[in-house]
């Protein structure tokens, strides 16, 4: 379940049970309890913000207490894995901060067992990521409830002047704090294997997305492009299953595309792999926010990407500074001699527009061009 609702007085689980989930508390008060020579102790009383049942996930041990609410609950479970993979992801020193915790937390339970004072009470560092937990958390119920969308940003051909393609960029709309920009939760469900089950949902959305703009006729071969992080295609299979959705949907050639995007250093193995099998499968692949941080001219040296995608870094600066008219004119040049497309992205003014024109880049994106819009604006407006 996503989450779990209790009843004052309903057992979350009881000592000597196999260890199952972990739960973060929505709200609600969960008591912690053990037995003293038959008679009950309280060992905590926890509220929303804290986590219960996490040591026998941890340890992969039988329960050492009980759990039960006191007041109406709502939990998050955290299953092994979820675990797991935030152990596996932490810096080792925290890992044996961890460990020494939990031993002396199974230590002061069994010395209490057997008449000893009470064990420590949770210090603040325990608290520490429970924040982030909590909103990958409610970003797994997002998925569930279909509170992600996909806002779509037209690409501007600009030789033939018209919308040839968008691209797909991901939004999610939290109850409380409305829209959430992807710079806040992408990196977040990277950081687990959550960003598996959202890239699928990004995937899937946008290749229902082509069909409606096939449908629709508003531009001639319309395509979308997808943004797929490095980090992302580093989870075994994943590439597999793109392709297999898109294959699924039938798509003309060319009508999904990818994008990289970087963070990282590349694994060129890896993504060479990766672009081989997508041209394979008619799917082209973009280097994304080229010029800025890691992405950079190794990576064409070494991958044959499709398209290149020059930071809007480049386009801001490109008027006032001739260094960086010099750069994008080179990297347009550049692109055509590895015979890939060239798209500026922070198109904002006519004057950007027309310098492009002068270089001969294929595509434009920027706010004049168009912001990003949900679909069904989209297809509205035509
Ligand atoms: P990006 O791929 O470089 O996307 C372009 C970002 O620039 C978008 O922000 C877009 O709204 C914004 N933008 C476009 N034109 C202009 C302009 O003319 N001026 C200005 N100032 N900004 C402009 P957004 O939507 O917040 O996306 C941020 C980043 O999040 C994206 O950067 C992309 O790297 C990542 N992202 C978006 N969707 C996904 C997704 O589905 N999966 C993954 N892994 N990452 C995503
Ligand atoms: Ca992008
Ligand atoms: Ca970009
Ligand atoms: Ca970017």
């Amino acid at each position: 379940p996503l989450r779990v609702q209790l009843e004052a007085g309903d057992l979350l689980f009881r000592e000597g049970d196999e260890p199952g989930a972990a739960f973060l508390i929505e709200s609600g008060t969960i008591e912690v309890k053990t037995h003293q020579r038959g008679d009950e102790v309280v060992l905590s009383l926890l509220g929303p913000g804290d986590l219960v049942g996490e040591m026998a996930v941890i340890d992969d041990a039988p329960r050492t207490a009980t759990a039960t609410a006191v007041s109406a609950a709502v939990l998050f479970p955290l299953d092994r894995q979820q675990i797991a993979d935030r152990l596996a992801a932490t810096d080792p020193i925290v890992r044996s901060l961890l460990e020494g915790q939990l031993k002396r937390y199974r230590g002061a339970l069994a010395a209490l067992q057997g008449k000893q004072p009470m064990p420590d009470t949770p210090t603040p560092s325990e608290r520490l990521g429970t924040g982030r937990i909590r909103l990958e958390a409610q970003l797994r119920e997002a998925l569930a409830n279909r509170h992600l969308e996909l806002s779509y940003q037209p690409l501007l051909s600009v030789a033939e002047d018209r919308v040839a393609g968008f691209e797909a960029l991901v939004r999610w709309n939290h109850p409380e704090r409305g829209w959430i920009s992807p710079g806040e939760f992408v990196a977040l469900a990277e950081e687990t294997s959550l960003i598996v089950p959202v890239g699928e949902y990004v995937i899937d959305t946008a290749c229902d997305a082509v069909g409606r703009l096939i449908a629709a006729g508003t531009c001639r071969a319309p395509f979308v492009a997808v943004n797929v992080s490095a980090r992302q295609l580093a989870h075994p299979g994943l590439i597999e299953r793109i392709v297999a959705r898109v294959d699924a949907a039938r798509l003309p050639r060319g009508s999904l595309k990818i994008e990289i995007t970087e963070s990282q250093v590349l694994d060129y193995t890896l993504v060479a792999g990766i672009i081989d099998v997508c041209h394979g499968h008619g799917i082209k692949v973009a280097l994304d926010d080229f010029g800025t941080g890691y992405s950079h001219l190794c990576h064409l040296h070494r991958l044959p990407f499709d398209t290149i995608k020059v930071d809007q870094s480049f386009s801001r600066s490109m008027l006032d500074d001739v260094r960086s008219m010099a750069i994008v004119e080179t990297i347009v040049r550049l692109g055509h001699a590895l015979s890939a497309d060239i798209v500026v992205e922070g198109i904002e003014t006519p004057e950007q527009l027309e310098a492009l024109r002068r270089l001969g880049c294929q595509y434009a994106q920027g706010y004049l061009i168009g912001r990003p819009q949900r679909l069904d604006v989209l297809l509205a407006s035509g």
